[in-house]
């Protein structure tokens, strides 16, 4: 089983992701929790370039192609087997935050970002994407306590309306594959709402 986290900066994906994992393995199971752009050590070496502030600006292309490749050795070197070996794979973002940053908030066009997909694969999707919304101005209020880790959180609030956006989207057009969570409540009122979802869904 293949679930993915996706949401904006402030939006909770990764502590959630964390108590669910968490979660997994008191029920008995041995979930193998992974991120992108990362999961592996030639992606995380991809997530230190996209994120490193003297190689900025990077083009929409550079970090196209940077996610992808990463992605492909990810999914080659380490999902696919974990899945093989009938693990349930928490994965901190996927393709969906590809088409949010690069398509809505760099607006890359997506049929380019169809095109991509496809020839990078075609990839395995998740059997379950949880998208935790929230609006941009709360979600950077709270990443912000966190201090500024990246370029991104430096621009403007319309980058990540732009990507909320896209999400939005693929919600729309994938309901059966993407729950849309309420990020806007405080952590306990968000892993409840996770909780449901996944005792809805998930079946360990
Ligand atoms: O999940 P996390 O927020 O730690 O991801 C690291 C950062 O990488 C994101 O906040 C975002 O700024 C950037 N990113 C991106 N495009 C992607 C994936 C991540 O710009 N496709």
């Amino acid at each position: 089983l293949f679930l993915s986290f996706e949401g904006i900066e402030g939006a909770g994906k990764s502590t959630q992701m964390a108590r669910l994992g968490e979660w997994l393995r008191r029920s008995g199971q041995d979930p193998l929790l992974t991120r992108e752009p990362g999961g592996t050590a030639f992606g995380e070496r991809i997530r230190d370039i996209f994120l490193d502030p003297v190689l900025a600006p990077l083009d929409a292309s550079e970090e196209l192609l940077l996610v992808y490749a990463a992605r492909v050795r990810h999914l080659r070197q380490v999902i696919e087997p974990a899945l093989q070996a009938g693990r349930i794979v928490l994965c901190d973002r996927y393709e969906d935050s590809t088409y949010a940053y690069q398509g809505g908030g760099r607006q890359v066009p997506l049929s380019r970002l169809d095109a991509l997909s496809i020839w990078a694969g075609p990839l395995r999707q998740p059997d379950l994407t949880f998208w935790f919304d929230v609006d941009p101005a709360q979600g950077l209020a709270r990443a912000g306590r966190r201090g500024p880790r990246d370029r991104l959180e430096q621009e403007a609030l319309t980058f990540f309306e732009r990507a909320r956006q896209a999400f939005a989207q693929r919600w729309e057009a994938e309901p059966e594959r993407i729950v849309r969570i309420d990020a806007t409540l405080d952590e306990e009122g968000v892993w409840l709402e996770l909780l449901r979802h996944v005792e809805a869904r998930v079946n360990p």
